[in-house]
C-alpha cells in the first residue's frame, strides 16, 4: 500500500498528464482544412468564434440559429476568412423539422459530415428555481432533446466519414451549482447522454468520436449579461475558448475543461469534498 502511494499514484499521474499534454499539442489547423462542419448555436458568443476558427482553417462551415440576420454576417465573415464554403439554415431547435432540415443540407450540398458541433442553449434566468415545470420541460426540449435529435440523424453520416460529435456543456453539468437550475438540469442530462453512448461506440466499435466540453464562466454577451455582476471570478475569453473545443473534437478527446485548472479544481472537489461546495454562497455576491 505505501508503496502503491509513494511510487505508483505519481508515476501513473505523471503519464496521464504526458499523454494529455502531449496530444494536446498534435493539433494543427490543416487537419480541418476541406472537413464538413456543422456549428449550432453559431449567430453569437462561444459558436460564432467557432465558425470563425474553422473558416480560417479552411473547413466547409454550416451554421444554424433563430436569427437569419445574424446568421447572414457570420457566413460573409466567415467566407471572408478563408472557409471553403459557408452556410446556413435558420430555425428554432425546439423544432424537429430544423434539425431534419441541417442534416438534409450537409448530405445534399456537402456531400456529408465530419463533425458536428452541439452548442445552441435556450434562454434560462440565473436566480433562484421559480417551481416553472413548463421553463423546465422547454428548456430541456432546446438544450437536451435536440442534441440527441440531430446525433440520431446526423449519425449515419458521421459514421461513413469517421467523424466526431462535440457536445459544449458546462460545469454546471457536472456539478449543481445555485441560481442554475433548470439550465444545470439539461446539461447533467448532456453527460448522462453522451457519456453512455460513448460507451457504446466502443463495445459496438463505432468509429464515430464524442467530445464533452466542460465550460468554466466565458465572456460571451449573453453570460456577462446574465452573470458578471453575481460571480467574483473573471471570465475567460470566448475566442480561445472556441479554439479549444475545436482542438479537443479534431483530437477526439474524450473531454474537454477550459479553462483547465478553474473547471477541474470544484469537481476535485465534488468527488473528495462535496460539503466543501456549499460554501458556493461565499464565492458569490448572492444574498446573505
Ligand atoms: P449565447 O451567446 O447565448 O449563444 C446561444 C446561441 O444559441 C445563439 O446563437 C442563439 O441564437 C442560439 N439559440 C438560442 N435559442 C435557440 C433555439 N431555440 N434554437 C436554436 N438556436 C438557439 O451562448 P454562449 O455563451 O456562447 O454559450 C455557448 C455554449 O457554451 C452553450 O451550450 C452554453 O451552455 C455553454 N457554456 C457557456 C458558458 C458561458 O459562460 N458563456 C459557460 C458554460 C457553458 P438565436 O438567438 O439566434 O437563436
Amino acid at each position: 500500500m505505501g508503496l502503491l502511494q509513494k511510487i505508483l499514484i505519481p508515476v501513473l499521474g505523471l503519464v496521464l498528464a504526458f499523454c494529455f499534454y502531449s496530444s494536446r499539442e498534435n493539433f494543427k489547423p490543416e487537419m480541418l482544412k476541406g472537413k464538413r462542419v456543422i456549428v449550432t448555436g453559431a449567430s453569437t458568443g462561444i459558436g460564432e468564434q467557432m465558425a470563425y476558427h474553422l473558416a480560417r482553417m479552411g473547413a466547409h462551415v454550416l451554421v444554424t440559429a433563430r436569427t437569419e440576420a445574424k446568421l447572414q454576417q457570420v457566413v460573409e465573415r466567415c467566407r471572408a476568412l478563408g472557409a471553403s464554403s459557408a452556410r446556413l439554415v435558420s430555425g428554432s431547435m425546439e423544432d424537429m423539422a430544423t434539425t431534419r432540415q441541417l442534416v438534409e443540407v450537409a448530405e445534399a450540398e456537402l456531400g456529408g459530415l465530419d463533425m458536428l458541433i452541439l452548442n445552441h442553449v435556450g434562454k434560462s434566468y440565473f436566480n433562484y428555481f421559480d417551481g416553472d415545470v413548463g421553463h423546465v420541460q422547454k428548456l430541456l426540449n432546446i438544450n437536451f432533446l435536440s442534441y440527441v435529435a440531430m446525433t440520431v440523424s446526423a449519425l449515419p453520416m458521421l459514421k461513413r466519414s469517421g467523424g466526431s460529435i462535440v457536445v459544449v456543456s458546462s460545469m454546471a453539468g457536472k456539478v449543481g451549482f445555485p441560481f442554475t437550475v433548470p439550465y444545470s438540469a439539461t446539461k447533467f442530462a448532456l453527460d448522462g447522454f453522451f457519456s453512455s453512448l460513448r460507451q457504446e461506440f466502443s463495445i459496438q466499435s463505432v468509429n464515430v468520436s464524442i467530445t464533452l466540453c466542460i465550460l468554466g464562466f466565458i465572456d460571451t454577451e449573453n453570460a456577462m449579461r446574465a452573470a458578471a455582476d453575481v460571480l467574483l471570478m473573471s471570465p475567460a475569453p470566448k475566442e480561445e475558448c472556441a479554439l479549444e473545443i475545436i482542438k479537443g473534437g479534431t483530437l477526439r478527446q474524450r473531454e474537454v475543461y477550459y479553462r483547465y485548472a478553474s473547471t477541474k479544481l470544484p469537481l476535485l472537489l465534488r468527488d473528495w469534498a462535496a460539503e466543501l461546495l456549499d460554501l458556493w454562497k461565499f464565492m458569490s455576491r448572492g444574498e446573505e
